[in-house]
């Protein structure tokens, strides 16, 4: 049996409802489960490595508060809460640029407890998942984290972003070629990039993630919902191969969806 977990990142509280349904409705329908990495209290203000403003935030409006927190959008978390296949994982605090890319303790602990609570004020089960912003951690952030959490979602692992403690670990993990580890009770996943891009030809999307599942036994897919609604208007051919996705996912026989809080409550033989 080979494992695949779906990680959706960016849902903020300026999220509509509609891209969501559009998107993932297939995969709810078939019992596919959807992971949505959630910003907490997202800044207003968010722009990418590149300076550009972020995406996620098209549907903001003039909107002109510092941050808003995610129970600020009741309609969003009602659909989230009132459709089971969705699960949250903590997705940073605000988003702010690599902001779990800090060597100061109090501060990434002060991120990651806040966040925490207005999850839980908003009435999410409490997330046994995190996944920072860019996928950027630094030492610091990965020890608290791994304190907090029994699974992080990320691209990959620096040896100089690890923990000096974890680093037998890592080298052990290193020599035995393992995509994903644990230290302690928390595992630690990597993910092949995002193959569900719309930065890629979307005929050659399928194909890709085809031979990234068959090479590992458990595969993390990460796309971004905003991605599939450039400038808010819907990419009819990346949203279909997302959906082919939906339907291949479902037929294989051999592969199973899972959501994260699945492989925390039975853990798997990783790789
Ligand atoms: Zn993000």
């Amino acid at each position: 049996m080979r494992y695949v977990i779906l990680r959706d990142d960016d849902t903020n509280a300026f999220t509509p409802v509609d891209c969501l349904e559009r998107l993932y409705r297939p995969f709810l329908d078939r019992g596919l489960p959807v992971n949505l990495a959630v910003i907490p209290d997202v800044r207003l203000d968010a722009v990418r490595p590149d300076g550009l403003p972020e995406q996620f935030l098209f549907a903001k409006n003039g909107a002109s508060e510092l941050t808003k927190p995610i129970g600020d959008n009741e309609k969003l978390v009602n659909f989230l809460r009132d459709n089971s296949g969705f699960h949250v994982a903590q997705h940073g605090y605000d988003h702010s640029l690599f902001e779990f890319d800090s060597a100061s303790a109090s501060d990434i602990r002060d991120r990651l407890e806040r966040g925490t609570r207005l999850l839980l004020d908003a009435g999410f089960p409490r997330s046994q998942t995190f996944v920072a912003p860019y996928d950027r951690f630094s030492a610091v952030s990965l020890r608290e984290a791994a304190r907090r959490f029994r699974i992080i979602s990320t691209g990959w692992f620096e040896w100089h972003r690890v923990p000096r403690r974890w680093w037998p670990r890592y080298a052990l993990r290193k020599f035995t070629r393992q995509s994903h580890w644990s230290i302690g009770k928390t595992f630690l996943l990597t993910h092949p990039g995002c193959i569900l891009s719309r930065h890629r030809p979307p005929e050659t999307i399928l194909e890709a993630l085809k031979r990234h599942v068959a090479a590992r036994r458990l595969t993390v897919l990460v796309t971004h919902w905003w991605e599939y609604f450039p400038n808010g208007k819907p990419d009819e051919s990346f949203i279909q191969v997302l959906h082919e996705t939906a339907d291949w996912l479902a037929g294989e026989p051999d592969l199973r969806v899972i959501s994260f809080e699945d492989l925390a409550r039975v853990g798997l033989p990783l790789d």
